[in-house]
């Protein structure tokens, strides 16, 4: 469901709660009012009765016809506000009707009485006889007055139960409806949160996916909601982006390829010069052509590392197998950058262990593999400082380490260090030449060759760069898929 939908079941749900305790605060209101009504009736009737008593004592006591006349008005009256009973509940129709009819049970009591009083007997005999059967009629009459003011006491206790009981009911039914509402919305809330949450994670995994440059990978669309929506936009963008990279990658491609043509007839036609001097080349001549191979060699370095990132992107880089001696492969680069330790007054020494087996991969890797770590240590090393390579046999593989004592790596930064482009900030301001590219390349052939590799550094003491080489190269499957 969307989270749209979802926001307006939630409000839903309150304007439903709101209606709810709207209709049963309605119910037990009137509820509460009938209750009220039957209070109000019970407490009148108790005060008619205790009066109608306080009459009757004072028409038994004084035969008055003042007296008699306000107990038939109470009589009445009681008889008049409980004779509607059957609209009532059962409880309290009961006691009503009790009233009316001990009310009832009075009047021929009262009628006797009146008889009596009105013609006394003039014979002793049936004058006594009356006055006893008097006294009889009197305490009935009185006896039923007294259960009308218990039947009227025991009214008013049903009205003020009937009171809390519509309470009680209506707090718990609010209760309840409060109660499923409440949990029926934090349910709905639960699930907004829950896709919310989710969808970003996912975002933020393929966004992380994408930075890291595996631009081919699409999320999957698994709800009709916002986030499937978001899914869809993301894929269009990462597809148009993985479009516009090959774009770009092919360009650098091309533009790479074609500059290393020139690039590298200079640089035979420089080495003629520089093997072959005319007879007449002066010094100075010679200088200025050393100078000219140098930056040559230097731009198709920078064409070779440009040309690797792209085959690298594309999955394209793809290892010859051939016999290798390490050892070889390291004098020659020695060699190669033997001006640059000289300008520096560097000292390097070289250990190599004792009958290395040659191992199998991919000469031109090894030499880069080489150069790169080399050239690293001989460009972060301060004049005068030492290098320390050593090649030796591990297992049926070698391991080559290079080790200065030069401006080292900050700490916090030797995570990245493999990344492409990123370059150390110490690295920066000393030598501001770099690329940025040489280890991400490095460790990217030594990867596929099946190797290892790895470093130990501390920043301005120097690091040591390490690298495991299988005795055979053990390409994956995946260098052949997309050969350029
Ligand atoms: P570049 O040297 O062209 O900057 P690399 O990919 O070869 O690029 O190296 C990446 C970063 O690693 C360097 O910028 C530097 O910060 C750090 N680094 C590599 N080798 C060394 C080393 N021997 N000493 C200190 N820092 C190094």
């Amino acid at each position: 469901m969307r989270v749209k939908t979802r926001l307006i079941l939630n409000a839903l749900l309150g304007i439903l709660l709101a209606i709810l305790i709207g209709v049963v605060l309605q119910l037990s209101d009137t509820r509460i009012s009938q209750a009220n009504q039957t209070l109000t009736t019970a407490t009148q009737l108790a005060s008619t009765i205790s009066n109608m008593r306080l009459v009757a004592f004072d028409y038994l006591l004084n035969h008055t016809d003042r007296a008699l006349e306000q107990w038939q008005d109470t009589y009445a009256e009681v008889a008049a506000s409980t004779t509607n009973a059957q609209y009532l509940p059962a409880d309290e129709q009961a006691a009503v009707q009790d009233i009316h009819s001990q009310n009832a049970g009075t009047k021929p009591l009262l009628d006797m009485l009146v008889t009596d009083y009105h013609s006394p007997a003039g014979d002793p005999s049936l004058a006594a006889l009356q006055t006893a059967r008097d006294k009889q009629l009197t305490d009935q009459l009185l006896l039923k007055q007294q259960i009308m003011v218990t039947d009227s006491l025991q009214l008013g206790n049903i009205g003020q139960q009937h009171i809390r009981q519509a309470m009680l009911v209506s707090t718990r039914i609010i209760i309840g409806i409060v109660a499923v509402l409440l949990a029926a919305t934090l349910v709905n809330m639960w699930f907004i949160a829950f896709s919310i949450s989710r969808g970003l994670a996912r975002l933020q995994r393929g966004a992380a996916v994408l930075a890291g440059g595996k631009l081919g990978y699409r999320m999957g669309v698994l709800t009709a909601d916002e986030f499937g929506q978001l899914a869809t936009s993301f894929n269009s963008m990462a597809a148009k982006l993985e479009t516009t990279e090959q774009a770009k990658s092919e360009f650098v491609l091309l533009a790479s390829h074609q500059l290393r043509m020139p690039l590298t007839a200079i640089s035979w036609i420089v080495e003629e010069l520089l093997h072959n001097p005319p007879s007449d080349q002066t010094e100075k001549q010679r200088q200025y052509i050393r100078q000219i191979y140098a930056s040559d060699q230097r731009m198709i370095k920078l064409v070779d590392d440009l040309l690797n990132v792209v085959r690298i992107g594309f999955g394209s880089l793809a290892p010859e197998a051939k016999k290798v001696a390490l050892a070889d492969v390291l004098s020659d680069v020695i060699r190669e950058v033997e001006p640059q330790i000289h300008h520096k007054h560097l000292e390097l020494t070289k250990k190599i262990g004792k009958n290395l087996h040659p191992i199998t991969s991919d000469p031109s890797w090894i030499r880069t593999i080489v150069q790169n770590l080399l050239s690293n240590a001989i460009k972060y090393s301060r004049e005068h400082q030492a290098i320390a390579i050593s090649l030796t046999q591990k297992g049926a593989g070698l391991t080559l380490s290079v080790k200065d004592a030069g401006i080292g790596i900050p700490a916090d930064e030797q995570d990245k260090i493999f990344s492409k482009m990123f370059r150390g900030s110490n690295a920066k301001d000393f030598d501001s030449e770099g690329t940025g590219v040489g280890l991400y390349i490095t460790r990217s052939m030594v990867t596929l060759i099946g190797g290892t590799v790895w470093f130990t550094s501390e920043e301005g003491k120097g690091s040591t760069f390490y690298v495991e080489l299988p005795k055979d190269a053990a390409p994956p499957k995946q260098w052949h898929e997309r050969p350029l």
